[in-house]
């Protein structure tokens, strides 16, 4: 049975177009998806064991963006030509930066409008060949969230990728509104690459206790830990649920049900989370593997990771996905000699994150300023085949964006309404319903760029919001 429509959507029911497509294609489109309305079932990729963390790598320059002016974070000044030196123990000293070093540049990310910034870049070079992979600094003693927040805050960078808004977030919330559930997401950002599954079964017992961690802090009743079905990962991790007090849940993992919005909707009772807005106002606190793994690996081992595990999906060459492990904010090209010749090369799509909503990156001249660097929101970088564009045509009116939407929208009312009526606020509440899947664009027969348009009306329509806010 389907599940409810989400009030405040426009798309309740379903568009029944003409259908004039493949029925062939259409008809895999509609398989129907226990658990979740929309969607789409891709085959899975085989989970690959991730090695350890080297203790040391080769040192890079890093350039990190920081949302808050660095000084205000830090909690002292930093500026161009500063020393970084690392703390004994959190709350102690400044920590922004993974990697040790001088600050090169500190340079402001202006809006649109030049005069305000919305964020800084800092550009910083390491002070030798080699850089450690890990802060000996152990995690603070008991089990106050102030105190671990205070240190959560100064070392890091933590993914802004958890419950869709991050973890440093959710834990400031969470110190007014103690949320009920503490959800480890593993289901995979894309099932093909199964960059989470790989994670949770290479690190059970970190994942597990980091979760149950972060649930202690938080004064969670429910530690839930949601791993795909039919992945093997549910064997691996249900000794480590028994024996730390989880709760192992497994689902389908069709596309995109790791997503926030289908999580706390499916697998948390029916909760309502637009894109972007924190878990814990609905009662749940989220986060992927690698940060539970990294909070357990604190726990036990007594050390912080500093690096972060990158997934490397070759589908070109054939090749099963890899990991790397890298410093964020070090030069993509610096990772693997290939991936930079792909970053060089016009004929090369290089995603940073899945398939179909990646972003693009290059192509870059070689050791240009501007070139892309590790992320910390992403775990999967993709090279792809380039895809001949398709030559766009009107609407066929077949249906097909609405049956897979899995937020129950009609991408293609949407795109009309947020054409004619650009700017206009009153789109904003069904474009918080779009979770930014791609389906809609993926599976439309005559190619319309529905997913990029409403992408562009949301911002558009926040932009409008602030103006007469
Ligand atoms: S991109 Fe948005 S509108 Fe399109 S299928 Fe996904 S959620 Fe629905
Ligand atoms: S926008 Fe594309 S997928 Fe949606 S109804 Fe029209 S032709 Fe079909």
């Amino acid at each position: 049975m389907d599940a409810p429509a989400v009030p405040g959507l426009t798309g309740a029911k379903r568009a029944c177009g003409i259908i004039r497509g493949n029925p062939v294609r259409r008809a895999r489109y509609n398989a129907p998806m226990a658990g979740i309305s929309g969607g789409m079932e891709f085959r899975a990729g085989v989970p690959i064991r991730v090695p350890e963390p080297p203790g040391t790598l080769p040192a890079r320059g890093i350039r990190l963006v920081s949302r808050e002016r660095p000084e205000v974070i830090a909690g002292q000044v930093v500026r161009a030509g500063q020393q970084l030196f690392r703390p004994g123990r959190p709350g102690m000293a400044c920590y922004i930066s993974p990697l040790m070093g001088i600050v090169k540049r500190v340079t402001p990310l202006m809006e649109h409008d030049g005069e305000s910034a919305w964020g800084y870049e800092l550009a910083i070079e390491p002070s030798g060949d080699r850089a450690e992979t890990q802060m000996n600094v152990a995690p603070p003693a008991g089990r106050k969230l102030e105190s671990w927040f205070a240190a959560m805050c100064q070392i890091g960078p933590w993914s802004d990728a958890d419950g869709g808004v991050g973890l440093v977030p959710q834990l400031e919330m969470a110190k007014e509104r103690k949320p009920k559930q503490v959800i480890l997401v593993g289901l995979d950002a894309y099932p093909p690459c199964p960059d989470r599954t790989s994670l949770l079964m290479s690190f059970a017992d970190d994942a597990v206790l980091g979760a149950v961690i972060l649930a202690d802090l938080v004064g969670a009743k429910r530690t839930v830990v949601l791993a795909g079905r039919g992945t093997g990962a549910g064997a691996r991790l249900k000794p480590a649920c028994k024996n730390f007090g989880a709760e192992l849940l497994l689902a389908n993992n069709v596309y995109p049900s790791s997503d926030p919005t289908l999580v706390a909707y499916h697998q948390a009772g029916g909760r309502l989370l637009s894109r972007g807005a924190n878990p814990v106002s609905e009662g749940l606190l989220m986060f992927g593997p690698w940060t539970a793994i990294r909070v357990g690996r604190w726990f036990t081992r007594g050390r912080f990771d500093l690096v972060r595990p990158l997934m490397m999906r070759w589908p070109r060459a054939g090749e099963a996905m890899g990991c790397v492990y890298g410093f964020t904010g070090q030069s993509l090209a610096s990772l693997d000699p290939r991936l930079g010749e792909h970053l060089a090369d016009p004929a090369s799509v290089v995603l940073v994150g899945n398939p179909m909503t990646g972003r693009r990156v290059g192509p870059v001249p070689r050791a240009s300023v501007d070139e892309p660097v590790v992320p910390e929101e992403e775990l999967l970088i993709s090279v792809m085949p380039e895809v001949p564009a398709t030559p766009l045509e009107p609407c066929i009116a077949c249906g097909w964006c609405a049956d897979v939407c899995p937020t129950r929208l009609q991408p293609v009312k949407l795109m009309e309404a947020a054409l004619s009526r650009r700017g206009d606020t009153r789109l904003e509440e069904p474009l918080r319903w779009c979770i930014d899947c791609g389906l809609c664009s993926h599976v439309c027969p005559v190619g319309l760029p529905l997913t990029q348009t409403l992408r562009r009306a949301k911002s558009d329509a926040e932009s409008a919001a602030g103006r007469s806010a």
